[in-house]
């Protein structure tokens, strides 16, 4: 539960000049609080580092979907709240969360999987969200002298890289100055007591179960004295889960009447994929395998999910569809379960099975990332390049700036050799994740495919020369620093 500034010196030691030129001004820096629109663009500049560079980024819509779910109720329950959250997903075995400049919150999967509900979840992120709403980054980020801001973001990145990339976190860790450390210290304990009063009162109001924060803030100390052999991520050791903290927690847990949540399905469904997903095959079929004949699970559809992903990863799909016979048998019904039966039918072979069950579940669950980029994918590898466009050209309307989509629909237009469209939609596809120069150059290429009528190519005319206009402003904005 860091505050995490981050990242910025991973992202910087690997491209120094990029960042240069995607870090908005900064402004003077002299005592004041970055302005929302500074902090905003901060945090998407890393959030486009992580998602591009770190190996720990875990690029699954279906988790992320369940998260930022997770987010938006406990977002939609903060008094004025109108900070725009986005959840991403990071895959490291510490139990984690951090907050990023700007809304950005990262989850690691260590703290999903040692959660034992919904509301433990919750917790932690309406910890972290209280960090956003209250300006904390902000204020950290505001109060540094410019010259100081290396060196911290050296620190924050050595408490990010933690356990997971030591290497890394103690070049880090040795840049930074003692006295900076010191000084960010004194902020986070103050910090962290409002963010979890502040959290605390988000989870009662968006309905979770409040004694689940102390439970567990025991749960990572216990964690904190198992693992304290030199394992221990950098955070935990500086920013101990400390007795007054569990027993504050306790104490307004106290004051409230006891309400019991329901964990939605997915909470479970997350879990056991998360779960089967890792390790060998071999292994996680054996482990879901005794799981479902011994009866030794929280939750049974989520035992028999798991064990359907074993079993399609150790490559015995006709297996893999005769539990999922039985799961839906069952009852469950959740879009992760699309997505998993048309895996199953793919495994199986039949292509057409897959693509009826996307299809479905596409109309019955149109925002649901994962069943849009399968469906697409699905149409496309069927030859239904047209299909496929429709198809993405419904979803781009009501999510423009999803690069995914548009590199979709880049495959499709190449499908049909259409080459102005196909580097038009990839030009937005760099766009969208930071680097202008290789739209710019994508836009040119569809300006020479010599294959567009006359309204398609002013269109691409009129963006090449809007992004121009903007790269132009970028430079000289770099120049002036
Ligand atoms: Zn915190």
């Amino acid at each position: 539960m860091r505050i995490l500034l981050i990242l910025l010196a991973l992202a910087a030691s690997l491209a120094p000049r990029a960042m240069a030129q995607t870090l908005p001004d900064l402004g003077d820096g002299a005592g004041g609080i970055l302005p929302p629109m500074v902090e905003r663009k901060i945090g998407e500049s890393i959030v486009r580092e992580i998602r591009q560079r770190d190996p720990a980024y875990l690029d699954d819509p279906e988790i992320a979907d369940y998260l930022n779910d997770l987010g938006s109720r406990l977002a939609a329950a903060i008094p004025g709240g109108r900070q725009d959250f986005e959840f991403i997903v990071i895959r490291d075995n510490s139990i984690n969360a951090f907050a990023l400049p700007g809304g950005f919150i990262g989850t690691h999967t260590g703290l999903l999987l040692a959660s034992e509900s919904e509301s433990e979840v919750a917790s932690v992120l309406a910890h972290e969200m209280a960090h956003v709403t209250q300006r904390h980054i902000a204020r950290m980020l505001g109060v540094q002298q410019q010259a100081q801001l290396p060196a911290m973001i050296a620190m924050a990145a050595a408490l990010l890289l933690g356990s997971s990339r030591p290497d890394l976190a103690q070049a880090a860790a040795m840049a930074a100055q003692g006295a900076v450390v010191q000084t960010q210290l004194g902020y986070s304990r103050d910090y962290e007591r409002e963010a979890d009063r502040i959290g605390f009162q988000t989870l009662s109001s968006a309905g979770f179960d409040t004694h689940a924060m102390a439970t567990f803030f025991e749960k990572m100390q216990r964690y904190t004295r198992i693992a304290d052999d030199g394992t221990v991520p950098g955070y935990l050791r500086t920013h101990p889960v400390t007795t007054e903290r569990i027993a504050d927690a306790q104490a307004r847990a106290a004051n409230r009447p006891y309400r019991q949540h329901l964990d939605a399905s997915e909470y479970h469904l997350v879990r056991a994929k998360l779960r089967a997903e890792a390790g060998e095959p071999r292994d996680a079929v054996t482990h879901f395998g005794a799981a479902v004949r011994d009866r030794r699970f929280a939750n049974e559809p989520a035992a028999g999910y798991g064990l359907v992903i074993a079993l399609l990863r150790a490559k015995q799909p006709r297996e893999a569809a005769a539990r999922l016979e039985r799961l839906r048998a069952s009852g469950v019904d959740s879009p992760m379960l699309v997505s998993l039966t048309a895996r199953v039918r793919q495994g199986l072979g039949d292509a057409a099975g897959a693509l009826a069950v996307l299809k479905d579940g596409a109309a019955r669950w149109p925002h649901r990332r994962a069943i849009t980029y399968a469906y697409a994918k699905a149409l496309d590898e069927a030859g239904r390049h047209e299909d496929a466009l429709a198809h993405l050209g419904a979803q781009l309307r009501l999510y423009p700036r999803d690069p995914a989509l548009h590199e979709l629909k880049a495959k499709a237009y190449a499908g049909l050799g259409k080459r102005l469209q196909q580097h038009q939609a990839q030009a937005e596809v760099y766009l969208l994740r930071g680097s202008l120069p290789a739209a710019i150059e994508q836009l040119q290429l569809a300006q020479s495919a010599g294959d567009g009528n006359f309204y398609e190519l002013s269109a691409v005319d009129a963006r090449l020369k809007e992004l121009r206009t903007e790269h132009a402003r970028e430079l000289k904005e770099s120049r002036k620093r």
